[in-house]
């Protein structure tokens, strides 16, 4: 083994003095927490994806769990979604006592394959969550159209997916205007836009943002944001069981700076990746992202497949480059397989766990030095002359 010197992380928060300067103002102006810096980042955000309501929340775990629980998901009730995403997807179902069924993924775009959502609905099924994997968008018109013939909401898990668009009816549309029921989004540093936690939903129903409004805060009748600028006294109540799920005005006001940053920040990603793709498809063995022509993605990751002609194992692959000092991560998970999922159910689902062997995801992030990349790119050139 070599030594090597050089050090590229898989991703890396693009923050800076801009987003320092924010949170001090927040922090200085004597109101901290949901305030009038999470209103602002709401308006802005409903704004930039084109939904009429935006509700942030403390992540989008919570997110995902405030939509379930608004659409009254309970106990014995299931709801369909992947096995293949990060765990909290299916965890929010769980967290609401109900069963999430798991259906396989198109191996092309690592999504919920529309073809199986049909056969997954029983009489207890009461929402379908697709997720946009990796920021790459579903066949939403596909599952929208089961759902309504069906009568069942659609929560999009849109964790990895701001920026990203879809072609519907000829028009480019964010994620998140929403297409389904709602849309839950992530600001985890591991995502493109962070605030170093936090989420949002995006809803065109009032009364189900008023819902979220009401949940993420105890259930309080009269927001503290209200009392404190009412002139006569007021007391609130408590009709429901809610939740502390509040994001900070200090997270907000560092949303408000990486929303005004992310049109560039996307257009970056997408020069890099574009950069990878090219080269990656000369090379024998290694498949990267073929996008159907109706999707855009942001490129919250990238992944490339490594399949049996490939001289090394994907493993063996994530190794050589850790050796060169690039760091990469296997493909997304599967729920069905850890441990905390044992006795839920027996899932067939071959591409999901093809995906989760076969893929790496490769670095990139917006300030990617391109000596960098033609340097990872080398070295998966060079790994693909070996002899297997
Ligand atoms: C990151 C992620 C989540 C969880 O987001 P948090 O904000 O960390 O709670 C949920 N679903 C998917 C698909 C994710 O990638």
């Amino acid at each position: 083994m070599s030594t090597c010197t050089r050090k590229i992380p898989i991703a890396r928060p693009s923050l800076g003095e801009e987003e320092a300067e924010a949170a001090r103002r927040a922090i200085l102006s004597g109101w901290i927490t949901q305030g009038p810096e999470v209103a602002a980042f709401e308006e802005e955000f409903a704004s930039y994806v084109g939904a009429p309501h935006a509700c942030a929340v403390s992540s989008c775990t919570t997110a995902l769990h405030l939509a379930l629980h608004a659409l009254g998901v309970g106990p014995g009730d299931e709801v369909v979604t992947v096995s293949h995403s990060f765990i909290a997807t299916a965890n929010a179902v769980r967290y609401c006592g109900a069963v999430p069924v798991f259906v396989d993924i198109d191996p092309r775009t690592y999504n919920m394959d529309p073809g199986l959502v049909e056969g997954a609905i029983t009489p207890r099924t009461r929402a379908i969550i697709p997720v946009h994997q990796m920021g790459i968008p579903c066949d939403m018109p596909a599952i929208l159209e089961i759902a309504s013939r069906r009568g069942l909401p659609v929560v999009e898990d849109a964790a990895c997916a701001i920026g990203s668009e879809m072609l519907i009816d000829d028009r480019w549309e964010r994620i998140g205007r929403p297409h389904g029921t709602i849309s839950c989004f992530s600001f985890h540093p591991r995502k493109i836009l962070t605030t170093g936690d936090g989420g949002m939903l995006t809803t065109a129903d009032p009364e189900l943002d008023r819902r979220f409004r009401l949940l993420r805060q105890h259930g309080m009748s009269v927001p503290d944001t209200v009392r404190h600028s009412a002139s006569t006294v007021i007391f609130e109540e408590y009709p429901v069981v809610g939740f502390n799920y509040r994001m900070t005005d200090i997270q907000a006001a560092i949303g408000r700076v990486q929303l005004e940053k992310l049109p560039a920040m996307l257009a970056r990603r997408r020069d890099l990746a574009d950069r990878y793709t090219g080269i990656l498809l000369g090379i024998d063995g290694l498949e990267p992202l073929a996008l159907p022509a109706w999707a855009r993605t942001n490129f919250q990751s990238n992944p490339v497949r490594v399949t049996p002609r490939f001289p090394l194992t994907r493993d063996a692959v994530i190794q050589a480059l850790l050796d060169r000092g690039v760091s990469t991560r296997r493909g997304i998970m599967n729920a069905h397989q850890e441990p905390s999922y044992t006795g839920t159910g027996l899932w067939s689902l071959p591409h999901s766990e093809h995906a989760r062997d076969q893929v790496l995801l490769l670095p990139l992030y917006d300030t990617m030095d391109p000596d960098d990349q033609a340097y990872i790119l080398d070295q998966l050139r060079e790994l693909a002359g070996r002899e297997s």
